[in-house]
């Protein structure tokens, strides 16, 4: 045992003797019950500043003067049941207070820690955190928040936290702001740029999350980190892309039309075998065209240009004219058609008939054992939904989240099926642009449908 340990022992030892002092002072050598509380106190007090030991010590000690005040009179044991049993509750009692102080500060000391290691990580970790109030005030910050924006701690105590962000996305990113701070426990993640200290423009990957209810926060959480790196260099691929595919459009473009008068000269000629070669060729260079001009989709959705050229069409039109034209052109699969009443949508027409023929193609595309397809409309609640159904290959539900991601192919169509995995994309963000939806339900080896809602047109369009 230590010095310091022994001195604890001691100085508990000592306060017990003090305290059986003062009980015999004023209550004579014989001191009742309510008296042993002094003893109690002192046990108390040596737990709190002294420890668990000292304080079982100083019971034990209480004991021993407490027998000896209680069951022995002039120097003689005297046997009295009620001395003894006072004695007993009174061990018993202190018995329970020495072990509810200790589980009491056991579980202090384990909520400490773990609120410490808790601390640790959020202030140690790469990506910033601030909690936000309604008013825009960095009320919390860990170290990664100066570190990325440059701003020393005082600073960003005094500044607000729109002061962060780009003149240009400051609408934005209050929108989504102040959509999260309505409802409690939402969340979104954004990406947009932040204003450094030093002028400099950063992109950031934002989450800002509503804790304003739960009462260790009460503020809206942002949690960001810097991707310019990531987004500079999407963005020099979108270019290389867009670049590339601008160029290869005009030459395919002139080879197309040779193909067409190649072919025509050929029929003149009524030279059939050759004919069907130029065929094919046109059939492929058709399927580079296409691809370029995904391509080019996507470059423009990525820098934003993608515009919409908004007029007033009938639904049922377009499906109708869709389903004709693929189905001259693909004659391994019918298209039955199941249509709701005709009415008028606003949007881009263009745009909308790229969706269906890519839902329609894919779904010819992807049921080679079948030979039906059937496109449906439906109008609900001021909207109209397409559903196009398939009897083909299906989709693992383990897929379905990707599939309107940039590039994203099921694995297992990959060697089978050729593609770019670039029309989901490119249908469902023309959808989200017509403040749509879009989705699928599928069932593997059974087929799909694919499906958008388009709102119909309203008199403010
Ligand atoms: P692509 O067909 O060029 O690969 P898409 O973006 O149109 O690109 O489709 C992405 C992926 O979704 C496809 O590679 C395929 O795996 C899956 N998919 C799309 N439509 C269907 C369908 N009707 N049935 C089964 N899988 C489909």
């Amino acid at each position: 045992m230590d010095k310091s340990a022994v001195l604890k022992y001691v100085s508990s030892f000592i306060s017990i003797l003090c305290a059986s002092y003062l009980e015999t002072l004023i209550l004579g050598s014989r001191f009742a019950t309510p008296s042993l509380l002094l003893f109690t106190g002192v046990i108390i007090l040596s737990f709190r500043f002294l420890g668990k030991g000292p304080a079982i010590f100083a019971l034990v000690v209480s004991v021993i003067f407490s027998f000896n005040a209680l069951l022995i009179r002039d120097g003689e044991f005297e046997w009295a049941l009620s001395d003894f049993l006072k004695l007993l509750l009174f061990v018993l009692e202190n018995a329970m207070i020495i072990y509810i102080i200790d589980s009491y500060i056991k579980q202090t000391e384990e909520g400490l820690l773990k609120e410490k290691r808790f601390k640790t990580l959020i202030e140690e970790s790469s990506e910033g955190f601030m909690l936000v109030k309604l008013n825009g005030s960095i009320h919390y910050h860990n170290q990664a928040v100066d570190r990325i924006t440059g701003y020393h701690q005082d600073e960003l105590k005094r500044i607000s936290i729109w002061s962060l962000i780009k003149d240009d996305d400051l609408i934005t990113v209050k929108e989504h702001y102040f959509k999260v701070a309505s409802h409690a426990g939402s969340a979104v993640t954004i990406q947009h740029r932040m204003k450094k200290a030093d002028g400099t423009v950063i992109w950031v990957e934002n989450t800002i999350a509503n804790h304003l209810e739960n009462k260790s926060i009460q503020a809206v959480v942002m949690n960001f980190k810097d991707v310019t790196a990531r987004i500079n260099h999407e963005q020099e691929m979108g270019d290389f892309l867009g670049i590339a595919s601008h160029e290869l459009k005009t030459p395919l473009t002139s080879l197309k039309a040779y193909t067409q008068v190649l072919e025509m000269r050929l029929k003149a000629e009524k030279n059939t075998n050759t004919i069907q070669l130029v065929n094919k060729m046109d059939k492929q260079i058709n399927r580079v065209i296409a691809m370029i001009f995904d391509l080019l989709d996507v470059t423009k959705l990525q820098s934003g240009i993608m515009y919409l050229k908004k007029e007033t069409f009938q639904i049922n039109d377009l499906v109708s004219e869709v389903a004709e034209n693929l189905a001259n052109v693909h004659h391994s699969h019918r298209i039955d058609l199941d249509l709701d009443e005709n009415i008028a949508l606003r949007g881009d027409r263009a745009r909308i008939n790229q969706v269906l023929v890519n839902l329609v193609t894919n779904g010819i595309k992807y049921s080679p054992g079948s030979d039906k397809l059937i496109v449906r409309t439906a109008i609900i609640d001021n909207a109209v939904t397409v559903y196009v159904k398939d009897f083909g290959i299906g989709i693992s539900q383990l897929e379905v989240k990707n599939l309107f991601s940039r590039f994203y192919r099921v694995s297992s169509v990959r060697e089978a099926y050729q593609g770019l995995g670039l029309g989901l994309y490119i249908s469902n963000q023309i959808i989200e642009q017509h403040h749509g939806k879009m989705g699928v339900d599928s069932v593997e080896n059974q087929g799909s449908v694919f499906w958008f809602r388009l709102p119909l047109a309203s008199e403010e369009d």
